[in-house]
């Protein structure tokens, strides 16, 4: 059988450019296991991010905008995000925050100490203060999971393999343009020197005093710089910690370390730890996602550091228009932005 796409990969950003693919009436099959399974999707902490410089920022807001047109309630607003970064990036997103509506503001460590109690969150005075967006990842899924169904995807709820001829799915081999939306599995599908593998954990404390927020004390959270960031999400109770080395290794000493080093900055005051989720995040070399066309009948759709939740709609609705309408995809997309050769690149059986 042949379809106009296959899409290889049912995390968010499968889901959605198959949704948007059937909405503008493309035959589509998708090959994944459709549930929250995975466990990239089952360890987000759903929070929509956006602090973050331009274009990405906007591409949240579109992936909002998104969300929103598939159900309401997929959006919960959480009002208690806190950021602190270099002033004139934060002018930035605080202006474009205010633009679409999001009550952001600075306010001073006194405020912020006096609304945490005793946490010391950050050491200089930007600090900004948002009303932001979280993602129920649960109903997001299942709704994605119900429209596609509704729209004819035909969903092979197997694992595939990229073939010359086509996604081989056990004995069938599905044919089309091939979509590879597999997270941090697209590195074993395609050859591109362009994604790094690295490990994201969410980390479930027992120590009701940390409330939302983001420590953010590196030159930013999508430029993992010095190999040593530290971030932390919460919503009084969870910790999320992203370091790129030893990615798929279940060792969760680092996590213990990074609440260690918190604890010491006196971050936290102390600190039980519920439980720890590990997962593989997909990153680029320069921190940017890849979406585009690899060679004929190959594209690729992956988000990056973590974000996915944020942009990957916003994503799989530019590769969308690309292939739908030949609209030009930013050079930030572009999956042939660093590979010095531009020959085609094969598949891997
Ligand atoms: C701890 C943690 C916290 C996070 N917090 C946030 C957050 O607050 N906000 C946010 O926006 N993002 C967050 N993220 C990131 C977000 O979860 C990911 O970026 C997003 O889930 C990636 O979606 P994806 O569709 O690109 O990949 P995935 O969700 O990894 O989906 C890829 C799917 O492809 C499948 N697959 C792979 N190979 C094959 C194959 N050969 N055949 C069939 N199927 C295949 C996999 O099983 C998987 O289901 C977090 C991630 C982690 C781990």
């Amino acid at each position: 059988m042949r379809y106009d796409f296959v899409v290889v990969g049912s995390g968010i950003a499968g889901l959605s450019v198959s949704h948007m693919l059937a909405e503008r009436g493309y035959k589509v099959a998708l090959v994944g296991i459709p549930e929250l399974t995975s466990i990239v999707a089952s360890s987000s902490s759903g929070i929509l991010t956006y602090h973050m410089p331009e274009p990405f920022i906007s591409w949240a807001f579109e992936t909002l905008k998104y969300y929103l047109r598939l159900e309401d309630s997929i959006i919960e607003v959480v009002d208690s995000l806190w950021f602190s970064r270099e002033f004139m990036f934060m002018s930035s997103v605080v202006n474009k925050l205010l633009e679409e509506g999001v009550k952001a503001k600075y306010v001073s460590i006194d405020y912020a100490r006096e609304f945490l109690g005793n946490i010391k969150l950050f050491d200089d005075e930007n600090i900004v203060h948002i009303e932001g967006y979280r993602i129920n990842i649960k109903r997001l899924i299942d709704t994605l999971i119900t429209k596609i169904r509704e729209l004819n995807v035909e969903v092979k709820s197997r694992w595939g393999n990229i073939t010359m001829e086509g996604v081989r799915v056990g004995n069938d081999i599905i044919r089309g343009d091939i979509i590879v939306a597999a997270g941090p599995w697209s590195i074993d599908l395609v050859e591109t020197q362009n994604i790094i593998v690295y490990r994201c954990q969410a980390v479930r404390l027992e120590e009701p005093r940390i409330n939302v927020m983001v420590i953010d004390d590196t030159i930013g959270y999508y430029v993992n710089k010095a190999y040593d960031n530290t971030i932390a999400l919460g919503d009084g109770i969870k910790l999320v910690v992203n370091r790129p080395e030893e990615a798929l290794k279940p060792d969760d000493s680092i996590t213990i370390e990074v609440l260690e080093r918190a604890r010491k900055r006196g971050l936290i005051s102390k600190y039980k730890i519920a439980y720890i989720a590990s997962a593989p995040c997909v990153g680029t070399g320069d921190s940017y996602p890849l979406v585009g066309r690899l060679r004929e009948g190959l594209y690729i759709l992956t988000a990056f550091d973590g974000v996915g939740f944020s942009i990957a709609p916003a994503l799989a609705s530019m590769l969308v228009d690309y292939i739908d309408k030949g609209s030009k995809l930013p050079l930030e997309a572009d999956p042939l932005r660093k590979i010095s050769s531009r020959e085609p690149i094969e598949p891997i059986d």
